[in-house]
């Protein structure tokens, strides 16, 4: 077996317990107070010196004794804002906040990989960085932590990261190359209208009619305007008018939603479009529109050389058998892209699927469940890739 595989084996129960306790006290965005408390005073346990870099946002350096390049390897920390269903013993105790992404898998795993490069730090051919991220799920925390300067003192080479999937068999790596996920720009039309009583439509402009026209306007962007070649979608999650009286035309209202690809050219072209689209659609029925971008996040690119290297490693800790070349690009996104965007990069998806196959259910959904079986795979895979890289490109 593996030598970092067997010592995360050990460090297991320790493993579930801090699990167990991300999980039961999920905190939101980059306002994660109780959390870096507890990752910091982990860190430090172990004999790390560890900086806020930017709010939430924890680097810890191991290594550094020998000389060479760096390796950043990311967990991140953040939960969803949304009451948790699974029935565990320690599910949620905070209100409408749960861990259902399998971030607390993440930080577990960082930290068990922290404790071993600890262990290994002399063996260490260059620096591990290692990153504990707030605010993956509204897509601001990977660039947080980049505007902060968490790629120089010392300049990051390469970038690695792991997410859980409670799809997939126990300790199972799924990876792509290229792109492998899309990009998520989100967005909030605000309609002005104006409002009246419902008995006489002429006295006032409905926004629930612009908006409905604007709604359109919006799918046939993708029908008209995108080449069928590409992947695109633009969904609309929210359209928000009245407060529901049958009989008023509200004053304004809202719709929200998201658009994904994999082309940064054609995610500016629809951009521009979806603003135009609600201000001209607006004006034709006498009222307004603006657009207010909420986030975005580029496509995941994973470079094909470091993919290699990786894949080599973690095939070391898992098992051929294990290792699981993505079939399609996922239109879902990660933040961790904008990493992937300035150096080589690669993030693994680690099977933690329970062994009930009917139990499975995909992340983001207030039943998942996750296998702590799968946590020593991932602590591992962080460490003999941290290790290896470095080694093997001094
Ligand atoms: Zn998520
Ligand atoms: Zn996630």
């Amino acid at each position: 077996m593996n030598k970092y595989l067997e010592r995360a084996f050990e460090l297991k129960d320790e493993m579930v317990e801090n699990r167990r306790h991300f999980h039961m006290y999920p905190e939101l965005q980059n306002n994660l107070p109780e959390t870096v408390k507890y990752v910091r005073s982990q860190l430090e346990a172990m004999g790390y010196e560890v900086q806020e870099i930017c709010k939430c946002g924890l680097v810890a350096l191991a290594g550094g004794k020998k000389p060479g390049k760096c390796i950043l390897i990311r967990g991140d920390m953040d939960a969803l804002p949304m009451p948790e269903d699974t029935g565990l013993p320690f599910s949620s105790k905070n209100d409408g906040a749960m861990h259902a992404c399998g971030h607390d898998f993440h930080m577990s795993m960082l930290l068990a990989a922290a404790k071993m490069l600890k262990e290994h730090e002399d063996e260490i051919e260059g620096t591990v960085k290692i990153c504990f991220q707030p605010n993956e799920e509204t897509f601001g925390g990977a660039k947080d932590m980049i505007d902060a300067g968490v790629m120089e003192n010392p300049h990051v080479d390469v970038a690695f990261a792991i997410h859980v999937g409670p799809m997939a068999d126990i300790g199972t790596l799924d990876f792509g190359k290229g792109l492998t996920m899309g990009s998520a720009d989100g967005f909030e039309i605000v309609v002005n209208g104006k409002g009246c009583h419902g008995a006489a439509p002429h006295r006032g402009i409905s926004p629930i009619n612009i908006g409905v026209h604007i709604y359109l306007a919006l799918q046939e962007l993708l029908s008209r305007e995108v080449d069928p070649a590409e992947q695109c979608t633009m969904t609309l999650g929210s359209m928000l008018f009245g407060d529901g009286a049958t009989n008023v035309i509200p004053s304004e209202g809202r719709l929200l939603g998201t658009m994904r690809g994999f082309n940064d050219e054609l995610i500016q072209h629809l951009r521009k479009r979806v603003e135009e689209v609600s201000d001209l659609t607006a004006k034709a029925y006498g009222g307004s529109a603006h657009v207010n971008w909420l986030f975005s996040s580029p496509a995941m690119y994973c470079d094909p050389e470091f993919t290699d290297d990786v894949v080599r490693y973690a095939t070391d800790v898992v098992g051929a058998e294990r290792m699981i070349p993505k079939k399609a690009r996922a239109t879902g996104s990660e933040d961790f892209a904008y990493f992937g965007r300035l150096v080589p990069s690669q993030i693994f998806w680690l099977g933690a699927g329970v062994d009930d196959h009917s139990k499975r259910i995909s992340n983001h959904n207030p039943r998942v469940l996750f296998s702590e079986e799968a946590l020593p795979y991932g602590a591992a895979v962080y460490v003999q890739c941290a290790i290896e890289w470095l080694k093997e490109h001094k």
